[in-house]
């Protein structure tokens, strides 16, 4: 059930967006999925779609996830960055192997198309 309460609260955010921006229709959702974080992107889909089928906002609504990018910073020279969890490689400035991964959430809302 803990991607229900995650859809429920994207879709909260979301509709907050649509009213302050008086949007008539989102079109498309970008997401970023922690790929340390526990999140099923096929069990999101499916709450995503069982809770919206009634919503004229979210007609036709694509999501698209995005993963395995995390922030990082150098240890060393404290640039921060964005690193492939499978890859994470050096620092991008200063090439030190010394990186440390940054918290983040389980999901965030990258952007939406309208
Ligand atoms: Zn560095």
């Amino acid at each position: 059930m803990h991607e229900f309460s995650i859809t429920n609260s994207i879709l909260s955010i979301l509709g907050k967006i649509a009213d302050d921006r008086k949007l008539k229709r989102i079109k498309k959702i970008r997401l970023i999925l922690n790929p340390m974080g526990g999140i099923e992107k096929e069990s999101l889909k499916f709450y995503f779609k069982f809770l919206t089928k009634d919503n004229p906002l979210f007609k036709d609504c694509r999501l698209v996830f995005k993963k395995d990018i995390l922030r990082a910073v150098c240890t060393d020279c404290g640039a921060e960055f964005e690193i492939s969890l499978k890859r994470p490689g050096n620092c991008k400035s200063c090439n030190s192997r010394n990186i440390k991964i940054i918290p983040a959430d389980d999901i965030r809302i990258l952007s939406i198309d309208v």
